[in-house]
């Protein structure tokens, strides 16, 4: 067992006593009974024991949790160097040996997801450490609609501390953001392109930009701060519109027009060579491995017309936020979309999600994001 936190069904051989749905077990291997892992059983599961620990010197209790929990503060917090004014991923699941807990910080707020029984169930011992640590004004206690087919937990959306009442600012680089928490609104914010975004200030001085998924306006926003001669965002959501003209307006943006549109539509209506810099962040194409084919033919078509609208020489920003696809086979779809256009792709920078989200060696799954920066030549 190369340490992935997940033992499905189909791998275990005998189940010793009856544990109940929520109970740590001990996973040893079924020749000689070595003691493999500490974890936590879910019968409802098809992860039927999720892995929270190879240490066999340790006892298999919920010090566990806590103990991982306050690595992943001291993780932000020291390692990191980030500070409680800061917005960051607090906890990344399996990346953080976490196993079904998820949680950012969006300025003084706190947003919690649990998509794991063992961690709903031990909730309040959670939600205190965050708050003695983190010290918010409130926490968003997520409901997750596939928790109750997945894990046989189901619950509503709550809220600990105070609620905001309206939406909030936060700062993402150099540029103020607003966050809408409140419930009903699905609207936060993508802390995992945090440094990308950073990062495409150094290509957009003088360029014609154009921001596609755009959401509340990230991309846009750093691309007019690094001197964009002008700047489109393009998002099928007029919620996410509203907020992104809204953040366009705190940070006295001018030069950036919000469109709401299919963003395939949208490209479909453009003359050719219009931009000189594209950012393309599209939602998750695949959700497990067998949608990956389906997946990459559809970013193979999304970068292809992209690619027709991008000026001779101009650069790429081409993201895929879905796990099954790798970083290669990502490459190699653009590798054949310059083929089919008969253009250079030159790869300047190959990134990933920001050290918050940190990837699990050992669960590969953790590594989702993939950001490609390319020179297309002629
Ligand atoms: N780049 C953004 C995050 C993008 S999230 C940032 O840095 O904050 C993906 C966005 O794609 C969502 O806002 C969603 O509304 C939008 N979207 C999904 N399908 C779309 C489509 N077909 N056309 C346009 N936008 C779409």
């Amino acid at each position: 067992m190369g340490r992935h936190p997940w033992l499905f069904a189909g791998a275990i051989q005998a189940v010793e006593g009856e544990p109940a749905d929520g109970d740590w077990v001990r996973v040893c291997r079924a020749e000689d009974g070595a003691f493999i892992a500490h974890g936590i059983y879910n019968s409802k599961s098809q992860i039927r024991v999720r892995l929270y620990s190879w240490n066999s010197e340790e006892d298999s209790n919920d010090l566990i949790l806590t103990s991982r929990l306050n690595q992943a503060i001291d993780l932000r917090l020291t390692t990191l160097g980030l500070s409680l004014r800061d917005s960051f991923r607090v906890v990344y699941s399996e990346g953080d040996e976490l196993s079904g807990l998820v949680v950012d910080k969006f300025g003084d707020y706190l947003s919690v997801q649990m998509s794991a029984l063992a961690i709903h169930l031990r909730r309040d011992a959670i939600l205190k450490i965050l708050a003695d640590r983190m010290n918010p004004k409130g926490i968003k206690i997520k409901a997750d609609r596939l928790m109750g087919t997945h894990e046989g937990a189901e619950f509503e959306t709550y809220w600990q501390g105070e609620e905001p009442k309206e939406a909030f600012e936060i700062s993402d680089g150099h540029l103020t953001f607003l966050v809408d928490l409140r419930a009903g609104q699905k609207t936060g914010f993508y802390l995992d392109q945090t440094e990308n975004r950073k990062a495409i200030q150094k290509f957009s001085r003088g360029k014609a930009v154009l921001d596609l998924y755009s959401y509340s306006g990230g991309f846009a926003m750093h691309a007019a701060r690094g001197g964009a001669s002008k700047v489109v965002g393009v998002d099928s959501s007029a919620a996410a519109l509203q907020l992104a003209r809204r953040n366009a307006q705190l940070n006295s943006i001018q030069n950036i027009d919000f469109v709401e549109a299919d963003v395939f539509e949208f490209l479909k209506a453009q003359e050719e060579a219009s931009f000189d810099l594209i950012v393309c962040d599209p939602p998750r194409f695949a959700g497990g491995r067998k949608e990956t084919d389906l997946a990459l033919r559809k970013y193979f078509r999304l970068n292809a017309e992209v690619l027709r609208v991008l000026r001779p020489g101009g650069i790429l920003v081409s993201c895929s936020c879905s796990g099954s696809v790798s970083m290669p086979e990502f490459l190699d779809m653009l590798a054949g979309v310059g083929r089919k256009v008969g253009r250079a792709v030159q790869v300047l920078e190959k990134k990933g999600a920001s050290s918050d989200h940190p990837v699990l060696a050992s669960c590969p799954e953790t590594d989702y994001l993939k950001v490609v920066v390319a020179k297309v030549g002629p």
